[in-house]
């Protein structure tokens, strides 16, 4: 199976080098645990997939987002580095398997994203449900995250197999739900094809009204957007009812995948954290390593 080059940019020039404010911070403490726990249950985390900078630093806090239903996702953004294709049939044992390595983890928090599943009738949601079910199974009292895909034509079904899931699970946590926004509009085609934005605001919008759920979203800054379009797209998550927000900068995972057109300084984040709370988001984070579940758990 071919991995990339799924769209080549190999060409086109990242805008400078990296400033130096940008910087990976390399812990040691957990990290060797949470590597073999995670490998010893055949698990895949965005951490590794997607290639993140923070792996160092939250894998030895011992905590890691953990990928559901695979390793390939069905559609192919030009800024992600998980691998696109054809996925394998879906694996019935791995919610189990990730209830496993969170007991192993003695995680508090634990955050659950996947790949895109457009091949799959249900989107995936069934993976989604039966993991909230072993994981809260458990332990009653662990705060779960998701950062879920737009489940495409399936969205409305989807979000009734989850919230019911969660609604027989013992506990009375509320779930953060994740969706990202990732750009601005206008880019969308040029950044995340095969995503829509009015589709992914439906998501933010359902989610957001149940009353077991708080809404989440983030996006990647430095990909050629102006500050009108993200404070739109900030007002649009409001008005969703979306109350938590990350934003990052975009850092460009292999020459093959999209060009930093701007590095965005620290006081630039600051100022987006000021607008974003202006706006009235409860929690916001922003900053050049800010990814969605970078820090998830405070
Ligand atoms: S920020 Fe998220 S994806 Fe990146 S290493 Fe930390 S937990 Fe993993």
């Amino acid at each position: 199976m071919t991995e990339l080059p799924v769209f080549d940019h190999s060409a086109e020039p990242n805008v400078s080098r990296m400033p130096l404010w940008i910087r990976q911070s390399l812990g040691q403490d957990h990290f060797a645990t949470t590597h073999q726990t995670i490998h010893e249950q055949a698990l895949h985390t965005v951490c590794e997939e997607a290639r993140c900078p923070n792996r160092g630093e939250c894998w030895s806090r011992g905590t890691a987002t953990l990928m559901l239903l695979g390793d390939t996702c069905t559609r192919a953004c030009a800024f992600c580095a998980v691998k696109t294709g054809r996925p394998a049939v879906v694996d019935l044992d791995e919610p189990r398997r990730v209830a496993a390595a969170v007991q192993r983890m003695q995680l508090a928090y634990v955050v659950l994203t996947s790949v895109n599943r457009d091949d799959l009738a249900d989107g995936g949601a069934n993976i989604f449900a039966q993991t909230i079910t072993q994981l809260r199974a458990n332990n009653a009292n662990l705060g779960i995250e998701l950062l879920t895909p737009d489940f495409h034509r399936t969205q409305t079904q989807a979000v009734t197999t989850i919230l019911d899931a969660l609604a027989h699970a013992p506990g009375e946590q509320r779930l953060v739900w994740g969706h990202n926004m990732e750009t601005v509009p206008r880019l969308y085609k040029r950044v995340r094809k095969g995503a829509d934005y009015d589709r992914s605001l439906q998501l933010l919008a359902a989610v957001s009204q149940h009353p077991l759920c708080e809404a989440k979203s983030a996006m990647m800054l430095g990909l050629g957007e102006q500050e009108q379009e993200v404070v739109a797209v900030l007002d649009d998550l409001r008005q969703a009812g979306v109350q938590r927000i990350a934003i990052g900068q975009y850092l460009r995972p292999t020459r093959y995948h999209l060009p930093v057109q701007e590095y965005l300084t620290p006081e630039q984040f600051d100022h987006y954290a000021n607008i974003a709370r202006e706006l009235g988001f409860g929690w916001v984070k922003a900053g050049a390593m800010v990814r969605s579940s970078y820090h998830a758990e405070e």
